[in-house]
């Protein structure tokens, strides 16, 4: 049965991005092969980012089939621990940020994934490094309301923890600044998370989860196999 979030892809790259290699147009005519009513394309941003209003005049000028809703988007990521993101001005038009864990957010600023395992070994309590991530994501989302988080936890892999470490409560307030904030939550593909306890959450607290595939190649857009198979058990319990 294929469920009904896999009908949109919320999270689409083009040739804006550096590391994509397909084009507003190519992802476009994808979606609408795949059978989808809903695409988001965003691209990598950074405070410097100087082609959004470009991006946004392709978009507008892409032609749209019937039946495909087309969305606008940039993926940011999020600073530090305040919550502040690595966005340039941006102009009307861009319809959500995608809020990006691709850096754990430390006090003065982003930490890669060893900085932090590093501090870790050298004795950092992983309760407050989970406290001050979850922190740090609901800030986001209160600071910029309205908008998408990406791939939300994939930094907990990368620094040797995992969703099962965050616990009932970090769990909780996090879905709950999502639903409060107007937040959508993606279940990605390309990373496959956040999983089945946290979409429970998301769905007891009221917050919009999507799907979304991360694809940075058009044959892969709206193509869904963990984000299915996931779905699939979490609907069958
Ligand atoms: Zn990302
Ligand atoms: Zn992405």
């Amino acid at each position: 049965m294929t469920h009904s979030l896999l009908r949109g892809d919320h999270h689409v790259h083009s040739t804006f991005s550096d590391d994509a290699v397909s084009t507003l147009v190519e992802n476009v005519a994808a979606a609408a092969a795949a059978g989808l009513t809903t695409v988001r394309l965003v691209d990598h941003v950074r405070q410097s980012t100087p082609w959004v209003p470009d991006y946004l005049a392709a978009v507008s000028a892409l032609r749209v089939p019937d039946g495909l809703t087309v969305l606008t988007g940039v993926e940011a990521k999020i600073l530090d621990a305040s919550g502040s993101l690595d966005i340039p001005e941006l102009p009307a038009g861009i319809d959500r940020i995608l809020i990006a864990d691709h850096q754990f957010p430390g006090i003065d600023g982003p930490l890669g994934p060893s900085a932090v395992r590093e501090r870790i070994d050298g004795g950092w309590a992983t309760d407050d490094v989970l406290d001050q991530l979850v922190a740090a994501l609901i800030a986001s989302m209160r600071r910029h309301p309205g908008n998408q988080l990406a791939h939300c936890f994939s930094i907990l892999p990368k620094i040797g923890l995992s969703e099962d470490d965050l616990g009932q409560d970090r769990v909780s307030a996090w879905a709950k600044a999502a639903a409060e904030t107007d937040t959508m939550v993606e279940v990605n593909e390309k990373w496959g998370c956040p999983g089945i306890p946290l979409l429970d959450a998301l769905r007891d607290a009221g917050a919009e989860i999507v799907a979304s595939t991360d694809s940075h190649i058009a044959r892969d857009v709206g193509r869904y196999a963990r984000v299915s198979e996931m779905l699939d058990r979490w609907e069958g319990r």
